[in-house]
C-alpha cells in the first residue's frame, strides 16, 4: 500500500518540488555568494571623478540623448547603473552656481553668491581640500574661467562670487596639483595670479601643444586655454574636455589616489540664452569627457568612482516624447554667433532678403511658411528701428526684450517645429539627475540632497 502512494504522478510532483526547492536554495546561495564576492572585490574608492554639468537638468540630458546619431542610443552618462534625483535649492528655492557649488563641494547649504562659507559666513572645508590633506592628488577642471563659481567652490572661501581677484588668490593657496580652465577673471585694475602661482612652484601653460606633451611627474600645473565643445568651432589646435580629462588621469595617477572635479560649464551659458543647439553640443562634449573617465575606470574598476550630476537646471527646458530636438542639429553656429552676424547686417543696413539669407543659413532652416517669413520680417522691422532711440511698439519691446528680435523669431520657429519650450532665461528649482558607476556607486541611488553628495563620496572612500 505504501508503495502505491508513490504513484508516478505523485513521485514526479515531489521530484519537481524538491528540484525547485534545491534551485531556490542554490540560487539563494549564489546570490549571497555574488553579493559577498562584490563586497570582497569592491575596495574603498581611491580614484574619484565628480563630473558637474552646470545647468544640465534632466531635460538637457534627454534632449542631448535624442540628438545622438544612432537611433535609441543613450548618453554615456545615462548608461551608468545607479541613478537618482538630486535637490538643488540653496537657502532659497532657486540656487545660483556659487551656493550649489558650495553644497556639492562642502556639503552645506549657503546663500546664493557665497563660496566655501556656510550661511552664517563660517569657513567650511571642501572635499578637495580634505582629500589633499589626506595625501591625494587633486585636479580642478572646467571650460569656464578657473575662478568662476563652480570650480571656485572647491578651493575658495568668499562671501561674493564676483570678487574674482580675491578668489584667484585661493588658487595658489590651495596647492592642488592641476587646474584647467579658460583663464582667470580679474576685477578692474587688479593683477592676474601668475606671479603668486609661480612663487608656489606652478608651471603655467597656455598652449594645448605644451599641455599634450606633459608627462607624469610634471609637478603642479595651471593650464589656461579656450576649451572647445567640438563642433561649435571645430579647430584641431584647440583641446576638448575629454582630451583634458584623459591627460589629467595620466598626470595625477599615483598610489594615494586622486580626486578630479570637472565642470561642463557652458551648458548653463547656452541655456541662459535659450540656445538648444549649444546646450546639446556642450552636453555631448561633456559626455565625451565622462567616457574618458570611464576609460580610466575600466583599468581600476574596484577602486574608481564616477559621479555625474548638475548644480541646477537652467532655462526651464521642456522636452517630451514627441519632441524632436534633433531639428536643431542643422543649426550651424551658437546663437550668440548668429546674433553677431545679424548685428553686423544691421550695421550695414542690410535688406530683409539679405538678413533672411543669413539667418536661414545659420539656423539651417530650409523652408519657411508665409506666416514664418512674416514673423521674421516683423522682427527685422523691429530690429532696424531699434536705434538710435528705441521707438518700437510696446508690444514688440515686450515680446523681444533686449534680445535680437530676428534671432529670437527664428529660434521661436525652430522651437515650435521641434516641440520644445523654454520657460525662463534663468535657473529653475527643478531637481537634477545624478548617475554613478564604480566603487560605492550604489550610494547614489534614489533621491538625495545636493549637500549629500560629498558625504556619499567620503563614505564610498571609507573616510568619515
Ligand atoms: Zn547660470
Amino acid at each position: 500500500m505504501f508503495t502505491r502512494l508513490h504513484s508516478p504522478v505523485r513521485k514526479n510532483n515531489l521530484t519537481l518540488a524538491a528540484a525547485l526547492a534545491l534551485f531556490v536554495c542554490l540560487s539563494g546561495m549564489f546570490n549571497v555568494c555574488a553579493q559577498e564576492k562584490s563586497k570582497v572585490d569592491a575596495k574603498p574608492a581611491k580614484y574619484v571623478f565628480l563630473m558637474i554639468g552646470d545647468g544640465m537638468g534632466v531635460n538637457q540630458r534627454l534632449a542631448a540623448g535624442k540628438c545622438l546619431p544612432e537611433k535609441g542610443a543613450k548618453l554615456f552618462m545615462d548608461s551608468f547603473p545607479y541613478s537618482g534625483l538630486t535637490k538643488t535649492n540653496s537657502t532659497v528655492d532657486v540656487t545660483d552656481s556659487a551656493a550649489a557649488g558650495t553644497a556639492l563641494a562642502c556639503g552645506v547649504k549657503t546663500r546664493n553668491g557665497v563660496l566655501g562659507l556656510d550661511k552664517d559666513g563660517k569657513r567650511v572645508e571642501s572635499i578637495a581640500e580634505l582629500l589633499k590633506k589626506k595625501g591625494m592628488k587633486i585636479g580642478i577642471m572646467t571650460n569656464t574661467p578657473i575662478n568662476h563659481a563652480t570650480p571656485a567652490a572647491f578651493f575658495a572661501h568668499s562671501a561674493g562670487r564676483g570678487s574674482y581677484s580675491e578668489i584667484s588668490t585661493f588658487v595658489p593657496e590651495a596647492g592642488f596639483e592641476l587646474f584647467v580652465g579658460d583663464g582667470f577673471l580679474i576685477n578692474k585694475d587688479d593683477k592676474k595670479p601668475d606671479d603668486m602661482l609661480k612663487d608656489k612652484g606652478y608651471m603655467l601653460l597656455n598652449n594645448a601643444g605644451e599641455f599634450r606633451k606633459l608627462q607624469k611627474g610634471a609637478g603642479k600645473v595651471v593650464f589656461t586655454y579656450r576649451i572647445t565643445s567640438a563642433p561649435i568651432s571645430a579647430d584641431p589646435k584647440k583641446i576638448t574636455l575629454a582630451e583634458c580629462l584623459a591627460k589629467a588621469t595620466e598626470l595625477l595617477d599615483n598610489d594615494n589616489g586622486f580626486f578630479i572635479m570637472m565642470e561642463g560649464g557652458m551648458v548653463d551659458w547656452a541655456c541662459h540664452a535659450n540656445d538648444l543647439y549649444s546646450s546639446v553640443q556642450e552636453t555631448l562634449a561633456f559626455d565625451d569627457a565622462i567616457k574618458a573617465a570611464h576609460d580610466f575606470y575600466l583599468k581600476h574598476p574596484s577602486e574608481t568612482l564616477i559621479v555625474v550630476t548638475a548644480d541646477h537646471e537652467t532655462g526651464g527646458l521642456g522636452v517630451d516624447s514627441s519632441s524632436r530636438p534633433e531639428l536643431f542639429m542643422s543649426q550651424k553656429f551658437a546663437k550668440s554667433e548668429i546674433i553677431n552676424r545679424v548685428n553686423a547686417c544691421k550695421k550695414e543696413k542690410a535688406s530683409f532678403e539679405e538678413v533672411l539669407k543669413v539667418v536661414q543659413e545659420s539656423f539651417g532652416m530650409k523652408e519657411l511658411s508665409d506666416a514664418e517669413t512674416k514673423a521674421i520680417k516683423d522682427a527685422y522691422d523691429a530690429l532696424m528701428e531699434t536705434s538710435p532711440s528705441d521707438t518700437r511698439a510696446e508690444e514688440i519691446k515686450k515680446m523681444y526684450g533686449t534680445k535680437n528680435p530676428v534671432v529670437e523669431a527664428c529660434s521661436k520657429i525652430l522651437c515650435t517645429k521641434a516641440g520644445i519650450t523654454w520657460s525662463t532665461g534663468e535657473h529653475t528649482s527643478s531637481k537634477v539627475k545624478t548617475t554613478a558607476i564604480g566603487s560605492g556607486a550604489e550610494l547614489f541611488n534614489g533621491e538625495m540632497d545636493n549637500t549629500g553628495i560629498p558625504a556619499r563620496i567620503k563614505k564610498a572612500m571609507s573616510i568619515e
